[in-house]
């Protein structure tokens, strides 16, 4: 690959001072490991609403466009409660997810040994927990067919309802979409450990019985990845009774929502924890899964891993360089390893570093 442009969007609260972080992981790659990129900043969220007044400039949209990835911090913050709804700083990120057409949402849930404990489940069950939820990002009941209205003679089991106000959300998915976020799944399965469990409510839903004839179809082609299938029902309660059976989640929007939650708060730390949505010419936008956290913003007191670790991503997915995101992965552990604890993961009696110094922490190792 030629030079790798990274477009960074620090976008509002804490963006700035995460992003400042990841810019010196930059730095170091290239420095010290011969990374062959250029990145830039632009504006995005409530930081180009103050500076242009809107939450997505063309200029950032163009720049977007222009790249091979987008590293986006987080937007949002309390003084944009008020303005109006389509200038607010989450419009930006919608429109760029839309314009970008990511379709493909990774989140992974990745739990650090040494943070064991910040897990609402036994230590045993998740310490080293690595596994990805691929989820479906711009299909079924988000964006089907809706429909309000009063309906008379409506039937309930065995009741008729004279007039009831009724609301319908249509469960829409065609074998094009499917075949696409499966292909994504398997092909990310591929990546680590070529297993992927496909989700879906096949014995109830008509929408899920395509899901899963089509991912069978697509299963052709990934003879070296071992596919299974469970009911949505059915993989929530293994991912909170043995999460680490799983590799790749491959799974439609709706159950990938719930799913993805759950599997975020097995690792314990919001701080900790990135995430990746691809289009299908592999350029993605990467981004903590948390948000712009306005009561710690400025302060120096973010954690700066979960902004580092979506770089990580960054690197694997779109630049296919899984070696520099092994070296970035590998230099977070060690790290964690020395002790180092931003506030969000220290407890009670750990002593605490600053996001400049876990980001410097970071890039010492990255060069040691
Ligand atoms: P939040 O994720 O910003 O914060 C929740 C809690 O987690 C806060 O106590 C915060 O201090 C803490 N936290 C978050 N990130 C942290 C980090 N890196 N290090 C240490 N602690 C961290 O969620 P919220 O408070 O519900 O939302 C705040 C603003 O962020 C809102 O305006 C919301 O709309 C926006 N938001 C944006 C995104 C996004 O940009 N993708 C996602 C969620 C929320």
């Amino acid at each position: 690959m030629s030079t790798a442009k990274i477009l960074i969007l620090p976008g509002d609260g804490l963006g700035p001072e995460v992003s400042a972080e990841a810019e010196k992981v930059l730095v170091a790659l290239r420095d010290h490991h011969g990374f062959d990129a250029e990145w830039s900043r632009a504006l995005i969220g409530g930081a180009a609403y103050d500076a242009t007044g809107v939450p997505l400039p063309d200029a950032t949209l163009a720049a977007a466009r222009a790249s091979d990835a987008v590293l986006l911090a987080a937007v949002g913050g309390p003084q944009y409660d008020t303005i109006p709804r389509e200038l607010r700083p989450e419009r930006g990120l919608l429109g760029i997810r839309a314009a970008l057409g990511l379709y493909a949402n990774l989140r992974p849930a990745l739990l650090f040994p040494e943070l064991a404990a910040a897990s609402s489940l036994k230590p045993e069950l998740v310490a080293d927990l690595d596994i990805l939820i691929v989820r479906e990002l711009t299909g079924g009941i988000y964006f089907g067919k809706r429909e309000s209205k009063v309906e008379t003679d409506y039937r309930v089991g065995e009741h008729v309802v004279a007039s009831a106000r009724v609301s319908r959300d249509t469960e829409a998915y065609s074998d094009f979409e499917i075949a696409r976020i499966a292909k994504t799944g398997f092909e990310a399965a591929r990546l680590r450990n070529k297993r992927l469990c496909s989700v879906d409510k096949a014995n109830v839903l008509e929408s899920s019985q395509l899901w899963r004839e089509v991912v069978l179809e697509v299963a052709r082609d990934y003879p070296d990845v071992e596919l299974s299938h469970l009911y949505v029902d059915n993989a929530a309660m293994q991912l909170v009774r043995a999460p680490k059976q799983f590799d790749v989640i491959v799974t439609s929007n709706l159950f990938g929502d719930i799913l993805s939650d759950i599997a975020a708060q097995l690792t314990g730390s919001i701080g900790m924890l990135p995430s990746a949505s691809l289009n299908e010419r592999g350029q993605g936008m990467y981004e903590p899964i948390h948000g712009s956290a306005p009561d710690i913003a400025g302060k120096n007191l973010a954690n700066p891993l979960a902004m580092i670790l979506s770089l990580a991503m960054l690197l694997r997915y779109s630049l296919k360089r899984g070696d520099l995101a092994e070296k970035v992965e590998t230099a977070v552990k060690r790290v964690l390893g020395s002790g180092l604890r931003t506030g969000d993961i220290a407890r009670t009696g750990e002593a605490r570093v600053g996001t400049r110094e876990m980001g410097g922490a970071v890039v010492a190792a990255l060069k040691g």
